[in-house]
């Protein structure tokens, strides 16, 4: 299996090969060449089977010969074994007569980026032991990434991430998610500046060549292949399990930067029969304009009630545009120019159409997105997070009740934003007990000025193990 990059310059790569990478040299992002099909029969045979069964069967063709067949087995399980506190894994709840949450938070860190990063940590232990040497990643974090990266790779042998956040700037859960792991390998370093500080940092440390290569840095964000991969494996669980591939089933996904949703549609082009996916955006709603207006348009940020998807522009869009483009490298890097020099560009009226036909799209501001967490509250009793609530109102607004299934992905536990879900219905969500003392636990994190020399050094001085 060879991944090639949607800018169309740089090397085609196998998985290891991407996985290690990250973006691609010519700025691109990869994608694979061809993608592989499962059969009805297949998918049937994946109906009842535990987590890992389906995740072996959807990732092996991907990671093609990266990995063998006994590598990848026990990959899958070590990842979707204990750390994830529910038999399920990724349980589907019903809560209306068409209605289900695919509930992705029963991970270490209560957000759907567990089911990535506890594999990508995986991966990349495997993959630097078999080159030798070591890998480092940084990485800037405005909340749920960081702690999950961090989850991700905590005692890895052959990693040593660092992770910044922008000082006194996240919330307290947040924090202490990252700042309560004490293992060596993990460094949290607050930065005095805002979130865009520490990404103009962490871009800053990527751009200083020297420095990439000497310490074989490598990214965990969203453009990573394997962590769309990895997100493939539950919309195939979910739809089985709700009668795929003899029942077509509608996914609602509340979308930031279009890693999750791009998931569902390589799992559509694998063979599973997704009728439709809904982009369910807050009042950050770069693509839901693009499908109105036909034009994907560049707008400042909004804080919102969900902040994991308060983005501005979303970065895996670039993948779904390669194929509106007829796979071509040269038109995607052209609209990715017009996107840097211009701040937009125009899609065709067949570009159109096609994003038509595959996805709807609907927006939420605060106000309607908590009156669906009580509507949802007062008829089930279920209690959504804020992005989960996007979801479901983008679910109802899209897609027609007597219609295949609608299924919403639940991206983080409501006790991740418990301020929020106790404002709409009155019940503040209690973490769940495997969280354990995270209130309580020891805290441990340095600060640093906004300053990539001091970035720099402090990040060489612990890679050759002096402490400062
Ligand atoms: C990251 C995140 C999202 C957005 O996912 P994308 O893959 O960026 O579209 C939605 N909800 C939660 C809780 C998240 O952490």
């Amino acid at each position: 299996m060879q991944y090639v990059s949607t800018r169309g310059v740089a090397d085609e790569l196998n998985f290891e090969g991407v996985t290690l990478t990250g973006l691609a040299r010519d700025g691109g992002l990869y994608v694979p060449a061809a993608i592989p099909t499962l059969d009805a029969e297949t998918f049937r045979r994946l109906r009842g089977r535990p987590y890992a069964d389906v995740a072996f069967a959807v990732l092996q063709p991907f990671v093609g010969d990266s990995l063998t067949a006994a590598e990848l087995r026990g990959m899958v399980d070590a990842t979707y074994g204990d750390a994830f506190h529910h038999p399920a894994v990724a349980p589907l709840v019903q809560v209306d007569r068409n209605d289900w949450i695919l509930e992705l938070f029963h991970g270490p860190t209560l957000a759907f980026k567990d089911f990535a990063l506890q594999l990508l940590g995986r991966l990349f232990d495997a993959f630097t032991a078999r080159r030798g040497g070591r890998l480092t990643i940084l990485g800037a974090t405005s909340g749920d990434t960081g702690s999950a990266a961090i989850a991700g790779c905590r005692g890895r042998d052959a990693v040593t991430i660092f992770m910044l956040h922008p000082h006194g700037r996240v919330s307290e859960v947040q924090r202490r998610q990252m700042t309560t792991v004490l293992e060596p390998n993990v460094v949290n370093i607050a930065i005095d500046g805002t979130f865009d500080d520490c990404q103009a940092l962490v871009k800053a440390a990527f751009n200083d060549l020297d420095f990439r290569d000497g310490v074989s840095l490598t990214a965990v964000n969203s453009i990573n292949w394997a962590r769309v991969l990895a997100q493939v494996v539950y919309y195939v669980s979910a739809a089985v399990s709700l009668g795929a591939p003899d029942r077509p089933v509608s996914f609602s996904v509340p979308t930031g930067n279009f890693g999750d949703i791009f998931a569902g549609y390589i799992a559509r082009a694998m063979g599973l029969p997704v009728a439709r996916l809904v982009i369910a955006t807050n009042s950050n709603d770069i693509l839901a304009r693009t499908l109105k207006t036909g034009r994907y348009d560049r707008a400042g940020v909004h804080k919102t009630l969900s902040p994991s998807m308060d983005i501005q522009v979303a970065s895996n869009f670039e993948r779904l545009l390669f194929d509106l483009k007829g796979r071509s490298g040269n038109a995607v890097s052209a609209a990715m120019e017009d996107l840097a020099t211009q701040g937009g560009f125009a899609l065709s009226p067949d570009e159109r159409g096609a994003l038509a036909a595959l996805f709807a799209a609907e927006r939420l501001d605060d106000g309607q997105t908590s009156r669906i967490m009580a509507d949802t509250y007062g008829r089930s009793g279920y209690l959504a997070d804020p992005h989960t609530a996007v979801g479901l109102g983008a679910a109802r607004a899209c897609l027609d009740e007597d219609g295949p299934p609608r299924v919403t992905l639940a991206t983080a536990h409501p006790a991740k934003f418990p301020d929020a879900v106790a404002a709409a219905t009155g019940v503040t969500p209690a973490l769940p007990s495997h969280m354990g003392d995270l209130m309580q636990a020891e805290e441990r994190f340095e600060t640093l000025p906004n300053d990539l020399a001091a970035l720099k050094r402090r990040m060489l001085d612990h890679l050759s193990g002096v402490e400062t």
